[in-house]
């Protein structure tokens, strides 16, 4: 097992760290309801892909209706 030599002091720790930062995607706009949507993914506002409904949207349930 590699054993290190030196101590890693916190700065030089985190200026390895200062280039580890996620970086937002590359954002589309979705052709059918101008949403912004991950390219090549389903859009997850109104569920179209290439300009077609492939994921069907959830109607708003009403839930006062079980209630009563
Ligand atoms: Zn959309």
């Amino acid at each position: 097992m590699a054993v290190q030599q030196n101590r890693v002091t916190r700065s030089r720790r985190n200026m390895r760290r200062a280039h580890d930062a996620l970086v937002a995607g590359n954002p589309n706009e979705c052709s059918s309801c101008g949403e912004l949507k991950r390219p090549h993914h389903v859009c997850p506002s109104c569920g179209h892909y290439d300009s077609r409904e492939v994921v069907a949207q959830a109607t708003e349930v009403d839930l006062d209706d079980d209630a009563a």
